[in-house]
């Protein structure tokens, strides 16, 4: 008998308007009349926090039922930090020295949510006993090492969800396999763990709306399946991605925030939502400046060796991110290697990138709206200074 084929249809993905609201970002004037005031010593990042501010309102404002937590990892200066406090904030850890930061800060630690999906066993003593109440598992063995360190801990699961179009996308590390997940749900019954929410994750610098879309509407599915079992699923968090304007166009928060009001109104008024936005509420308001240390011509090639490099924070470039590069010389654009200070030969931050053809040892460089992921990654590798960061308003 012969056997229909089953065409699979890819669903078209709909087109989003982009950069349909200004961004605003940290004024380079201002930059300028900081280092007329604070002479250049070592690479330093510059952070306006009146913008910190700004966009967490705009946050709110786009997403009125999901309550944004801030990613502790994207930027943890106590300065920012306490910014986003005052403008309502909760805020998501990776670790117990966040945890610690935070509480140190005075932030309720029934707000603080532990959202590493691999959590030791002493870091879990540690948050329990400091009083933290929600952490997220996405395997068996995670839902049974939680269980077994706080009885009544509320867990939400991390699911698999898209990173299509996402410049940063985190699939396959973490996330729960939809396959994966009555087997879940049962080891939670089994155990009696309080699986009550769902999350995911749809990459960093997400491009693409439509991820959280599909990632919401499996919640929806994960949250039936937990129903049906007795569980009572009451959190949506709808984890982070949320992206800045660099050198391409985005769709604006409130135009991915349109996406998810409409998928939130098939959830009743029983489920709590919340966000893990980090790069959305601290890139635009950062410049992060640092200084040719020398350049070199090598076989034809024109290399520029920069105070800071991959070690030094500027590392976010090497999986493809593009930022919007400012210097004081106006030369022909021409390709340059970029590299860091140190002898390391994965300090590369950039190849062919097109900057001034005059630039030279002294210059200075200013690289746009990199408030997140810059100064969080530094490292004293080879002995060079750790970033400072220094703040504007307040
Ligand atoms: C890093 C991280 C975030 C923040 O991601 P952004 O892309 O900076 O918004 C949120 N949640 C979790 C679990 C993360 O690991």
């Amino acid at each position: 008998m012969p056997r229909t084929a089953t065409v699979k249809r890819l669903r078209p993905q709909p087109e989003f308007p982009l950069d349909s609201h200004p961004e605003v970002s940290l004024d380079f004037t201002r930059v300028k009349q900081y280092l007329a005031r604070h002479p250049y010593k070592k690479p330093v990042l510059l952070v306006d926090l009146e913008i910190v501010r700004t966009k967490a309102r705009r946050f709110q404002t786009a997403l009125p039922r999901v309550r944004p937590h801030f990613a502790v990892k994207a930027n943890p200066d106590p300065r920012v930090l306490k910014a986003l406090i005052q403008e309502g904030c909760g805020f998501e850890i990776a670790s117990i020295a966040e945890l610690d930061l935070l509480i140190s800060l005075g932030v309720p630690v029934a707000e603080i949510f532990y959202s590493n999906p691999m959590k030791s066993r002493a870091y879990l003593e540690y948050a329990s006993a400091k009083g933290v109440e929600w952490f997220v598992v996405d395997s068996v063995e995670e839902i049974r090492k939680v269980q077994s360190v706080k009885a009544d801990a509320k867990m939400y699961l991390r699911i698999d969800a898209p990173n299509i179009g996402s410049d940063w996308p985190l699939a396959g590390k973490f996330g729960a396999h939809m396959n994966d997940i009555p087997e879940l749900i049962q080891a939670a019954v089994d155990c009696k763990a309080d699986l009550a929410g769902v999350t995911f994750h749809v990459g960093s610098q997400c491009l693409n709306p439509e991820n959280w879309r599909v990632g919401m509407e499996r919640a929806r599915k994960v949250f039936a399946a937990m129903r049906t079992v007795g569980l009572s699923p009451r959190l949506l968090n709808l984890g982070g991605g949320y992206p800045v304007r660099h050198v391409k166009p985005i769709p604006s928060i409130e135009t991915s925030a349109e996406v998810i009001n409409k998928e939130l109104r098939h959830f009743g008024p029983e489920v709590q939502g919340i966000a893990e936005p980090g790069r959305y509420l601290a890139s635009d308001a950062g410049y992060f400046i640092c200084r040719v240390v020398g350049t070199a011509t090598r076989n034809n090639q024109r290399w520029m060796y920069w105070d800071a490099g991959v070690f030094g924070g500027v590392i976010e470039t090497t999986e493809g991110l593009r930022y919007i590069i400012y210097t004081e010389r106006d030369g022909e654009p021409v390709a340059w290697n970029v590299a860091g200070p140190t002898c390391d030969s994965v300090d590369v931050v950039m190849r062919d990138e097109l900057l001034p053809a005059d630039l030279q040892e002294g210059d200075m460089i200013f690289i746009k709206n990199a408030g997140a992921y810059t100064t969080a990654y530094a490292s004293n590798f080879n002995g060079f200074p750790l970033p400072e960061v220094a703040t504007l308003g307040s």
